[in-house]
């Protein structure tokens, strides 16, 4: 099925830039690094959520829906780019967050409240585990809420980064560079799985490698199984006329550090590098993880001398404003 049969609202600037690490790649001696710069999609300071917001929100808006409930950790970067999304449609926007209201709002907390959204605080819960009961609630009174998954990450979500990679693909055919894999944050599987689908859509053989960012918790299974059920649920959807196998799943599991949101030095040495050498700013929780990640796999040998990695910028920078942020000072 054609992408374009899926309902969607645009919500960024698109194609986002794609750029060469020129100095980076020099210092650390490794292979070539492309980086896609997705903090640069421009909903209010941008980010990976903004391409599946633009299917999600596409869905709401044909379904009638009047208001947007969501939830994940305080400082969620889907969060405040969905506010910003339902801000830019006329949508109420309610975000179901963990923890509890901090005496300083910072970082995406801030954003969150500058774009209006009504925010329900959730204790330990951070995933978005109350967004039905908070639906069901705007229910009772007669609104029409759309339900965003945590993460933007199901078979609506994923499309964006189905498009997203046709949209890389194109870029790369334009400029006449190949690259042999993309690495990224990985935490939700939207993503993930838009990559894995994409790249056979778009016929291409570049490999697909997750950092996860999360440590997997008690009463999750794999988080391998959750990306590879959505990928294939997702290929089905799209026709892709054969299943996902195990094999394209590719997760790094071994850069998780002291777990979700602890900034260790492996995230400080990223930050720092990619900021110093090229003036590009990472995020504490996910994109200095990944990058850091991409570094280390290039200190062992893992990629060879000739090939070309691309880093998907995955955006985050708020958190830099946050407490998260304090540990870089
Ligand atoms: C959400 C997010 C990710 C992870 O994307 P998923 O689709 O949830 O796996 C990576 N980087 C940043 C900055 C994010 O906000």
């Amino acid at each position: 099925m054609d992408l374009d049969a899926f309902p969607r609202t645009e919500l960024g600037f698109f194609p986002t830039p794609l750029c060469h690490l020129g100095r980076l790649s020099k210092a650390s001696g490794g292979p070539r690094i492309l980086m896609k710069r997705d903090d640069l999609t421009g909903l209010a300071t941008g980010g990976n959520k903004t391409r599946k917001l633009e299917y999600l929100v596409g869905e709401a808006l044909a379904q009638g829906c009047d208001c947007l409930v969501t939830g994940g950790a305080a400082q969620s970067n889907h969060c405040r780019q969905t506010a910003a999304a339902a801000a830019m449609r006329g949508l109420d926007c309610h975000l179901v967050l963990g923890g509890s209201e901090p005496e300083r709002a910072e970082g995406n907390l801030l954003l969150d409240l500058i774009l209006g959204a009504e925010i329900h605080w959730s204790g330990a819960l951070r995933k978005g585990e109350r967004i039905s009961e908070i639906a069901a609630g705007l229910e009772r009174r007669g609104k029409r809420p759309y339900l965003v998954p945590y993460g933007g990450s199901n078979e609506t979500g994923a499309l964006g980064f189905v498009r997203a990679s046709l949209e890389l693909s194109e870029q790369l055919r334009k400029t006449g560079e190949n690259v042999s894999r993309i690495v990224f944050a990985s935490s939700s599987g939207g993503t993930h799985a838009g990559l894995v689908v994409g790249r056979a859509l778009a016929g291409r053989d570049w490999k697909v490698t997750g950092i996860a960012i999360d440590k997997g918790e008690a009463g999750e299974g794999p988080f391998e199984d959750l990306v590879l059920e959505l990928s294939d649920r997702l290929a089905a959807r799209l026709g892709l006329g054969r299943p996902i196998a195990r094999e394209e799943i590719t997760l790094r599991n071994e850069f998780t550090g002291g777990g979700y949101g602890v900034v260790g030095e492996h995230e400080i040495g990223a930050i720092r590098l990619l900021a110093r050498s090229e003036g590009i700013l990472l995020d504490p929780v996910y994109t200095g993880r990944a990058f850091g990640a991409l570094l280390a796999l290039a200190a062992t040998g893992e990629f060879a001398k000739d090939e070309t990695i691309l880093f998907w910028h995955t955006g985050g920078t708020p958190a830099l404003f946050s407490p998260a942020g304090a540990a870089l000072a």
